[in-house]
């Protein structure tokens, strides 16, 4: 029982997961080396209604809620953090598109990206940094009705493989910072467009990667929100994804926590089950019940933004908690299967997998900063 996760959300965990279990976990591991996000299996996510479900119907969704997107997208997590980011980047870009965009230039993304024919990245970090996000370089210009850019994003998850990418770029002065920030939704095939991808420590399948821009034009009804307000608007839309990257983690961690309790309760040593040693099971009962406590602020995140509810301070908690707990418990439960944890195979990768979003979507720092800034106020807290 769980007070945010009613019958019909856990039918729908319930029914998430028989996919889950079927079709994308047997391809977890053979993802890593292949690198590819299986497109077949995001069709079938797709038409089984697990992408970004709570978008309204008009928008191609299921006007289903968020709490409904973060049980299935735990679910998909569970069985491949990698496959998962199709629901990450879907509900982040899918709601940015359905606010702030022209409706006659994002329907046709938003049918395709509901019905896993289309992946969306997003790209903000730059190689001068990621952290003080709204110093960004990208030059944006308006020429007619066209906007031209002009510069480099880095680090883009799912750089080489999305179809149409969020760009964030500067359409002020340096000066003005947020608040001389653009947002565009510009197509991948665009003349000028470059993509590469880089060898990445985990997160293989989905992978990240530079872009580069040399002079890409778009019409300038591919803005989404007003020229110079972007980083304002837009921005937004990241408390949702900090929220359901918290559940995200910790469905990995909870997988490897399950498995690890198993583990120990059938090896022995020194005639007895693991599991009867307390220096083995105490630190699995203080993650697991860490564990509980931070997937309930996640679900209580998403349970306020459902309600309209402000959940920036609760969202930014779920970023830095939940990746460096997921990541110390899958670490604990890797020591607990002795050598064979450390070879190639699930728990290593989940480690690898967890470990990019204690920087990913912004790190603990940035993230504390945040929540300091909801109670001590902007000005206490200045960077
Ligand atoms: C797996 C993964 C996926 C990613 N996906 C995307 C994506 O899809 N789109 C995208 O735009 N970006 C993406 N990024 C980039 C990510 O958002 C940035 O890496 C992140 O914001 C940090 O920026 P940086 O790497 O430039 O570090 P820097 O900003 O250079 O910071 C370096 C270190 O200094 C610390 N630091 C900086 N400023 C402060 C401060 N004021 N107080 C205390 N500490 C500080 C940081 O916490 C960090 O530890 C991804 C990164 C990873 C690893």
């Amino acid at each position: 029982m769980n007070p945010y996760i009613d019958d019909d959300l856990a039918t729908l965990a319930e029914h998430a997961r028989r996919f889950a279990t079927g079709r994308v976990a047997p391809g977890f591991l053979e993802r890593d080396d292949t690198r590819v996000l299986d497109r077949t299996l995001m069709r079938e996510m797709g038409e089984m209604g697990f992408i970004a479900p709570e978008l309204a119907e008009a928008h191609g969704g299921q006007g289903m809620g968020c709490l409904a997107a973060g049980v299935i997208h735990e679910e998909i997590a569970r069985a491949d953090l990698s496959l998962s980011y199709i629901n990450l980047l879907a509900s982040l870009n899918g709601q940015i598109l359905a606010a702030h965009g022209r409706p006659e230039v994002v329907a046709p993304w938003l049918k395709k990206l509901t019905r896993g024919e289309a992946l969306l990245a997003i790209a903000l970090t730059e190689p001068r940094g990621g952290s003080d996000a709204a110093n960004l370089r990208l030059r944006v210009e308006r020429i007619g009705d066209e906007y031209v850019i002009n510069g480099e994003k880095t680090s883009i998850s799912a750089a080489d493989q999305a179809d149409a990418v969020v760009v964030f770029g500067r359409t002020g002065s340096v000066e003005s910072q947020a608040h001389g920030v653009t947002a565009l939704l510009v197509p991948t095939d665009v003349p000028g467009l470059t993509r590469n991808r880089f060898d990445c420590h985990g997160q293989r399948a989905i992978g990240r990667g530079s872009l580069f821009f040399e002079n890409v034009r778009v019409p300038v009804d591919h803005r989404l929100g007003d020229e110079n307000k972007g980083f304002v608007q837009v921005m937004q839309g990241f408390d949702f994804s900090r929220a359901l990257i918290g559940l995200q983690v910790l469905a990995v961690a909870r997988v490897a926590l399950e498995e690890a309790w198993d583990y120990v309760a059938q090896r022995e040593a020194f005639g007895k089950p693991l599991s009867a040693f307390q220096g083995v099971s105490h630190p699995l009962a203080e993650f697991a019940t860490q564990i509980e406590a931070a997937r309930l602020l996640c679900l209580q995140t998403l349970w306020l933004k459902d309600r309209g509810a402000p959940h920036t301070a609760e969202a930014a908690m779920c970023k830095w908690w939940a990746p460096k707990l997921a990541y110390d418990a899958i670490h604990q439960c890797l020591l607990m299967f002795g050598h064979g944890g450390y070879d190639r195979g699930p728990m290593e990768q989940r480690l690898r997998d967890v470990l990019g979003f204690q920087i990913g979507d912004g790190t603990a720092q940035i993230m504390k900063t945040i929540v300091a800034r909801t109670r001590a106020g902007r000005k206490a807290v200045p960077a």
